[in-house]
């Protein structure tokens, strides 16, 4: 079941060199108590790790990696109101999405081809064009290896938040004591259409489509991020960055009136979000490297990997982009990847 000094650079999307001191591939949820149960690992340092998308990674692992495989998709329950499936944590996710689609289950249609893994996307509670996941979420199921069992977790227990969750804020993602083995999304029958994205909504009409279904939504959101994101395969990148910073209503009014173009997005809670890639491209970063990591020429907020960088370049780009915001701006972007 283990393996050691194992080579990490194919499972970053980011294409970071590294190697693991232990690696074991989790095709089980019951391998993670076996893996408690192994003296040799006791007390090592763990890491979790899903498709790797969402990963910078900073040199070798001297501890244990589990790469979380867990396959498994079904139906769980129906009701009059909702269909209730379930994945495992190591299905990859746009696989998924399609699958609820094609058998007429529709909701996930808004998050097609984000990369990654069913098990990551609670997490960082995963969003694109109007919805997260969070927001469909019926229960997370992890392991919990300060308990040696199998903990449920309701929706709100997961306490989602933009790219946020409890996963995320008691740390117990980074410091690998809790491993999500898999997801039910609770669906809903009665369903609308969500195009309100201006891309979303272009591309459809581009294409002739008044009255979209969810399969027309989720091949315009397709069409869009083929055309905007680069593919990890050809060229290695993370997905966005950068979170979109949260701003004070006062701090954005000011900058309205310096950059008239600005986009300002208001909040339920007073506050106002701004679009990283903007500020970012505005600060004379698109398509602009330093050494081998760059920001990506169509989609500002994409950094990416030319060619031969190391985790160490990486933080010296995010540095570097993150200044020029902090002085054309006097706005603080912070990273949406984990580093290892
Ligand atoms: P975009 O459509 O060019 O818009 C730029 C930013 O403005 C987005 O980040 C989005 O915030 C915000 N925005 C645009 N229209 C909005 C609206 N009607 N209401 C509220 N906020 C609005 O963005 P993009 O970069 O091409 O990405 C499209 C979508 O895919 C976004 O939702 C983005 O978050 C998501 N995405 C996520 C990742 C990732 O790795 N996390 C990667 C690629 C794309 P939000 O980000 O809050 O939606």
């Amino acid at each position: 079941m283990y393996q050691t000094d194992v080579d990490l650079a194919a499972c970053n999307t980011l294409a970071l060199p590294g190697r693991a001191a232990a690696y074991v591939r989790v095709t089980a949820a019951d391998m993670l108590a076996e893996v408690e149960a192994n003296p040799r690992w006791l007390g090592q340092r763990r890491f979790i790790l899903g498709g790797g998308s969402n990963l910078v990674l900073c040199g070798d692992f001297a501890g244990l990696l589990l790469h979380m495989a867990i396959p498994g998709r079904r139906l769980v329950g129906e009701d009059d109101e909702a269909w209730y499936v379930e994945a495992g944590a190591g299905e990859n996710w746009h696989a998924f999405v399609l699958w609820t689609l094609a058998r007429g289950w529709p909701g996930l249609e808004n998050l097609a081809l984000i990369p990654g893994t069913v098990g990551a996307a609670p997490v960082q509670n995963i969003g694109a064009y109007g919805l997260e996941v969070g927001e469909l979420v019926a229960r997370v199921r992890a392991w919990d290896f300060r308990r040696n069992a199998y903990v449920d977790y309701s929706r709100e227990a997961c306490r989602f938040a933009y790219r946020h969750s409890v996963f995320k804020e008691e740390g117990r993602h980074l410091d690998g004591s809790l491993a999500i083995v898999a997801l039910t999304l609770r669906l809903p029958k009665r369903w609308q259409a969500n195009c309100r994205y201006a891309d979303v909504a272009q591309e459809l009409t581009a294409r002739g489509i008044t009255q979209p279904v969810a399969s027309d939504v989720a091949a315009a959101v397709i069409a869009v991020r083929q055309r905007k994101l680069p593919d990890p395969a050809v060229l290695p990148n993370a997905g966005s960055f950068f979170h979109n910073p949260i701003v004070s209503a006062a701090q954005a009014a000011e900058l309205q009136q310096r950059y008239p173009d600005v986009p300002i997005y208001p909040q339920p809670d007073g506050r106002v979000k701004l679009a990283a890639g903007w500020l970012i491209e505005a600060a004379g970063w698109k398509g602009k490297a330093l050494g081998p990591v760059g920001m990506y020429q169509k989609q500002a907020l994409v950094l990416v990997n030319h060619g031969g960088a190391s985790g160490e370049d990486v933080r010296r780009s995010m540095a570097a982009v993150q200044a020029a915001v902090r002085t054309k701006f006097a706005v603080e972007l912070t990273p949406e990847p984990v580093f290892l």
